[in-house]
């Protein structure tokens, strides 16, 4: 079994706080993991905002602990309290990450402003959003970056457009159960696509039959999967913070299983690009989480061989 955790960091205090204590206990237990850093300002008050409206606001809050997890300063950050750099006010953070081994990619600009207003920005918009993301990577590591994980698992033709321009090695963008080549509508995208496979911690915890750690950690175990590629999702404000006893327990039980343990570079580097399924991206709804992700669809046979070159 290989799994492949994938690090999403989408807050100042995500950052400043959770990314740390994440490393040091990935390095402990010594296993590796890519990171994707949101790197513009924290507007997750916004986030918070946007649920608000939702209905079942309360219930996820309680079910998640939502303020006792984030603390006030980030569920006000960008409404009633100005919004904090990410990346900018933690270079030191990602350098160290760097420095340790673990993959650097980009998770966005502004998570927010990408998860809530994807379409209404239109093509310019998320041009701009990858502009100001890949040129705040390049100036906190110095070097470019190769990846992109969307913020929110949301994506549109004008984004994978716009991503498929930029040539990276991949992209981390759906939910799904295998690498892919994305499709919408008539449109095909070069980029290889490697979704997450599982449902995130927030997803999971506080549904029914799931209140308590060692029921958590036995639902999950349950859902990896022997002799495939398991991509797992992790927050650095939730895994990293809270619930980082649980994770812990997680990646020990993995790792008496066999487990191998790799970065999503690596996979993609042994991606067959030709070879991969072409699949529909749709958009879905997932128990426990508000509001769409985007998905891997059915695999499309019906697509003539030169789309493919
Ligand atoms: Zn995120």
């Amino acid at each position: 079994m290989r799994v492949a955790l994938k690090v999403d960091v989408d807050t100042h205090q995500g950052l400043g706080q959770g990314a740390p204590r994440l490393m040091r206990a990935l390095l402990d237990e010594g296993v590796t993991a890519s990171f994707y850093v949101a790197m513009g300002p924290d507007n997750s008050g916004r986030a918070i905002v946007r649920v608000l409206k939702n209905p079942g606001f309360l219930a996820k809050m309680r079910r998640t602990g939502a303020v006792s997890m984030y603390g006030w300063r980030t569920v006000l950050s960008g409404t009633i309290l100005p919004a904090r750099p990410i990346a900018l006010a933690w270079p030191q953070v990602i350098r160290a990450l760097g420095q340790a081994g673990f993959e650097l990619g980009v998770h966005g600009y502004d998570h927010v402003r990408w998860q809530d207003r994807l379409d209404a920005i239109g093509e310019a918009g998320v041009r701009a959003e990858l502009e100001e993301a890949f040129e705040a990577f390049r100036a906190v590591t110095g070097a470019s970056a190769r990846a992109f994980a969307a913020p929110g698992w949301r994506t549109s033709a004008a984004a994978l457009r716009a991503l498929d321009a930029m040539k990276l090695d991949y992209r981390s963008d759906t939910r799904g159960r295998a690498p892919y080549r994305c499709a919408i509508g008539s449109e095909v995208f070069a980029t290889p696509e490697i979704p997450t496979t599982l449902p995130t911690m927030d997803e999971v915890i506080g549904a029914p039959g799931l209140s308590d750690r060692e029921s958590v950690v036995r639902h999950y175990l349950e859902r990896f999967v022997d002799g495939a590629l398991n991509v797992h999702t992790i927050h650095a404000e939730t895994e990293g913070m809270g619930e980082l006893e649980t994770f812990v327990a997680i990646v020990r039980a993995l790792k008496a299983r066999g487990a191998r343990f790799v970065q999503l570079r690596e996979v993609a580097a042994e991606l067959d690009r030709a070879a991969l399924p072409l699949c529909e991206v749709r958009r879905a709804t997932l128990a426990g989480r508000a509001g769409w992700i985007s998905a891997q669809g059915d695999a499309i046979t019906r697509a003539p061989a030169a789309l493919f070159a």
